[in-house]
């Protein structure tokens, strides 16, 4: 059984700054890490292959230095990694993204492809469901939990809203996994070993060009043009200090919580 786990390397969202002026992400300020849900996705594959006899891909589609990522999930488990680098990528929106990694995923064998529900930092929720669309298979999302999984097929919980479905789907399937499906292991000194060693697949425009179309892809192909981005205004605070509780503190606070409609008139 094959598994592909779809790995994003982002900023460390704790520590990154914001360039207020140029409006975006000062990326230099912080260090990466791979997308938190996308370790649910690696633990999920990585417990699959502890019972079948499966192995895992590790893909990424990203700048030279995504290799880093790749590296952790061979440290984690994963037994191989391939990434998608190349300047004609740059610039792609979901869609443009989608369309790249399910052209790179039409070139590999796979049964079952994992990948996180969301990034914590384009937060579109949208890369899995749209790569299931673009290679025609069926798709669960927001899996919370895998009750259980064989050779054929694998059956989740999917979570929407307040509802919970219980989900069936024969190979090949996608699913997008939430947090709450596994915790993570930490990578072992053996494979981290593994993983210094390991040689990274890097496939760029023209090996995937067969199964891509030119014009879909990069800022060209992406449909989602961003004219401006703004920082809400980093709030001051409005505090009133009392030194001591009496009657005139509690009208105050009274009024100022019936004014701004947190209390209602009696
Ligand atoms: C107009 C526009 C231009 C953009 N230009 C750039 C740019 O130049 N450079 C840039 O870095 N970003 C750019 N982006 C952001 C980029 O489109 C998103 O990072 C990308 O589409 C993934 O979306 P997301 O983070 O919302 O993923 P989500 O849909 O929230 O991710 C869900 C899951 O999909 C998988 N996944 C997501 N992205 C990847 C990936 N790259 N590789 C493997 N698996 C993945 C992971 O498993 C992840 O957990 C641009 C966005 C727009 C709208």
């Amino acid at each position: 059984m094959k598994i592909i786990v779809l790995i994003k390397q982002v900023p460390d969202m704790e520590k990154v700054r914001f360039d207020r002026e140029k409006g975006r992400i000062d990326r230099s300020s912080a260090g990466t890490e791979i997308n938190p849900f996308d370790l649910n996705a690696l633990e999920a594959a990585l417990q699959i292959k502890e019972k079948l006899n499966a192995s895992i891909t590790a893909l990424t589609m990203g700048p030279p230095q995504a290799e880093e990522a790749l590296r952790e999930a061979i440290a984690r488990g994963a037994d191989e990694g391939i990434l998608l680098t190349d300047m004609k990528f740059g610039g792609s929106d979901v869609k443009a993204t989608s369309c790249i990694l399910s052209s790179a995923i039409k070139k590999m064998e796979y049964d079952l492809i994992i990948a996180g529900i969301q990034t914590v930092d384009g937060d579109t929720g949208q890369v899995g469901p749209e790569i299931a669309g673009y290679l025609g298979i069926p798709h669960i999302s927001n899996v919370e939990v895998i009750e259980k999984y064989n050779e054929d097929s694998i059956e989740a919980v999917s979570a929407v809203w307040e509802s919970r479905y219980l989900k069936r789907g024969n190979y090949p399937v996608l699913i997008t996994v939430t947090k709450d499906v596994n915790s993570p292991r930490l990578p072992s000194f053996k494979n981290k070993m593994k993983a210094r060693k390991a040689e990274i697949v890097k496939w760029s425009y023209e090996d995937i060009s067969e199964f891509i179309e030119k014009e879909k892809i990069g800022a060209k192909g992406s449909p989602t043009k961003v004219k401006k981005i703004e920082m809400p205004p980093e709030s001051t605070r409005e505090g009133r200090l009392y030194s001591q509780c009496d009657e005139k503190a509690v009208m105050d606070i009274l009024s100022v919580l019936k004014e701004r409609k947190i209390l209602k008139e009696a």
